[in-house]
């Protein structure tokens, strides 16, 4: 089936699953050696190095965090990135979506996310109710308290970066890719906003960018990683519920806390294989 363009998603909003299919729309094929997307790398690179603003809020270094994962010159080959959220430190305050809207210039507008925090009520009776008011960016209003409510806690999401990701392969034209260290991303020079993407990705981690006419999403904030930097998000946790660095290799704090932590991915039976590992998931979640 060929996902319907016109119908929009995003956070909040539940993306219909990709059913694998190639979609058939008459874009052009261009050749891939004409989309060198080193060259975008190093263009975002290039970018961040001549003054493109970064985000100075209060900013938290996790006393227990050695450093950057990354570091300018590295072979991206030599990475495979990926993130850590540990819902037991999220207290929803939103830093982390104010911060990634700010540095990536992200429209402060609905719909619009890179990274959005869901708070899930459960019952008494295990059923969950889950919330997001604007993505969760100026925090949320306090819950009223209930007898029925079992617990209450936050969902920091974002794009997954999976290994395996559907949004990749149905985009016609090649558009969104992952680079070498893990990263899907997209090229916005290519990007023909046919929103297939948007459709496939089960996460609804994408969305349509409203003046430029193209797919958004998280990048892991590559532009800052590859010159030694976390994540925007990363930065303004006042909590260090966020993790991110490499996946491989033992000593690394990413990779200590997925083994330490009995980390799960979300929808882990669509063999997307996500890169974004939680502790303490609850069974609820989606
Ligand atoms: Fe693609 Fe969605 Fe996976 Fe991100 S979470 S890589 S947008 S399928
Ligand atoms: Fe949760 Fe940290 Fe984001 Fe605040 S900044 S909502 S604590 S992940």
């Amino acid at each position: 089936m060929i996902p319907d363009p016109t119908v929009p998603t995003g956070p909040g909003l539940t993306p219909a699953p990709s059913d694998g299919a190639e979609p058939t729309g008459s874009a052009p094929q261009p050749n891939p050696e004409e989309v060198n997307r080193r060259e975008f790398v190093h263009s975002l690179a290039a970018a961040c190095a001549s003054g493109l603003p970064l985000w100075l809020g209060a900013i938290r270094v996790p006393a227990q965090d050695p450093g950057p994962p990354g570091a300018p010159g590295q072979d991206a080959a030599d990475h495979w990135y990926g993130m850590g959220v540990d819902i037991s430190k999220c207290i929803g305050c939103g830093r982390c979506v104010y911060a990634c809207k700010v540095e990536n210039d992200v429209p402060m507008e609905p719909g619009c996310f890179n990274t959005w925090v869901e708070r899930y009520v459960i019952d008494t009776k295990g059923e969950a109710v889950v919330d997001s008011p604007d993505g969760g960016i100026a925090g949320f209003p306090s819950a009223p308290l209930d007898p029925n409510v079992r617990k209450t806690f936050f969902v920091p999401k974002l794009c997954n970066h999976c290994a395996k990701p559907p949004c990749v392969q149905v985009c016609p034209v090649g558009a969104t890719f992952i680079t070498p260290d893990g990263v899907v991303l997209v090229d916005e020079d290519y990007c023909i906003g046919c929103r297939y993407c948007i459709q496939a990705c089960p996460y609804g981690a994408r969305w349509f960018h409203p003046t430029k006419h193209v797919a958004a999403k998280c990048t892991f904030c590559y532009h800052r990683v590859r010159q030694g930097l976390r994540p925007a998000c990363v930065e303004a946790c006042p909590t260090g519920a966020r993790i991110f660095g490499e996946i491989e290799g033992r000593a690394t704090p990413l990779a200590r806390f997925v083994r330490f932590n009995d980390t799960q991915v979300l929808k882990p039976n669509l063999n997307t294989r996500p890169k974004v590992y939680y502790a303490k998931l609850d069974m609820e979640v989606r």
